[in-house]
Parts: structure tokens; C-alpha cells; sequence
């Protein structure tokens, strides 16, 4: 027998839907941002991810690790392979991943396997972030392929987000 989880207290926080006139960095991270809201309310860490690819996005995902029982399931490695297979080419070098959050040690290697041009996130993480946070895979010496990095898109927006989560869950504890 299994308990049933007390209900989820809703979200907070609303999607933002930007503009399609100007599709600079701020636009594809509130895609980004409403991703980790769809998160959020399938009581997942919010962290959300897209990918473009010629001013399209080819790749929306959140993280579902508890859902899944995947500590793979981070929402950057679900967008890496729904890229991969959406142009036929595990090689995305002229592609761009957005994350609201500085990838971990896994997202912070694929992103580089995956031989991404850019990676441009909101929020460092100092503890796991591992492109420039804790440590900078980009910088390895022997690899050749080195991202482009841009570091603090919607910065506030996302931690608000994460830090709302946590701080309730913490208070249903
Ligand atoms: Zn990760």
C-alpha cells in the first residue's frame, strides 16, 4: 500500500509569452522559463530547456526525474535527443541551448558531445554548474570544440522560480 502525496500547492507563478517579433536570447529563454513551469507543476525541480536551431526552436523539455525515476531525465538531456532526432544528426553545431539553469556535470558533457554552438543560461550554480559555476568543461585543454557561453539571460526571473520551489517544499516537510 502506498500513501497518496498530500495535493500540490499550485504554482505561483504564470507563463510569459514574449513577443514572436524579436527572437533574441531573452525570447527563447522565457520558452525556456515556461518549460520549467510545466515542470513545476508536475511537481519537478523547475528547470526547462529549448533548443534553436535557425530562429526555430526544434526542442522544448523539463526536467521529469522523479517521474521517470531517471537521474538522467535532466530537461537538457531530454532536449539534446529530441534535437538530435528532429534534424537527423546527433551533431548540433549550429544549434543553441537555452536553460534557465547552469548545467550540472551530465548537461554540461552532452552539451559539448553534442557539439553545440551555444549554450546560454540563467542562473549559475556554483555547487554542480559546470560551465564556469563550479568548474568549466568548456575549457578542457585537449577538446577541440568549445562552446560559445552566455551566462545570465532572465537570471532573476528563473532563480525567483527555483528558490519559490524549493522554499515550499521545504515548508511541506
Ligand atoms: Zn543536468
Amino acid at each position: 500500500m502506498s500513501e497518496t502525496p498530500p495535493p500540490l500547492p499550485p504554482c505561483p507563478f504564470q507563463k510569459v509569452f514574449p513577443s514572436q517579433l524579436l527572437r533574441d536570447d531573452a525570447f527563447y529563454m522565457w520558452l525556456a522559463y515556461n518549460q520549467a513551469i510545466d515542470a513545476w507543476r508536475q511537481d519537478e525541480v523547475p528547470i526547462g530547456a529549448v533548443i534553436e536551431l535557425g530562429g526555430e526552436v526544434i526542442a522544448a523539455a523539463h526536467n521529469q526525474r522523479d517521474n521517470t525515476h531517471d537521474p538522467t531525465a535532466h530537461a537538457e538531456i531530454l532536449a539534446l535527443t529530441q534535437a538530435a532526432r528532429a534534424i537527423g544528426n546527433w551533431r548540433l553545431n549550429e544549434a543553441t541551448l537555452y536553460v534557465t539553469k547552469e548545467p550540472c556535470p551530465m548537461c554540461s558533457g552532452a552539451t559539448l558531445m553534442a557539439r553545440l554552438k551555444r549554450v546560454v543560461f540563467a542562473v549559475a550554480d556554483p555547487k554542480m554548474g559546470c560551465l564556469g559555476g563550479a568548474t568549466d568543461l568548456n575549457l578542457l585543454p585537449q577538446v577541440n570544440h568549445h562552446l560559445e557561453i552566455e551566462r545570465g539571460v532572465l537570471e532573476s526571473e528563473c532563480r525567483d522560480l527555483l528558490q519559490a520551489f524549493f522554499r515550499l517544499k521545504r515548508a511541506e516537510e
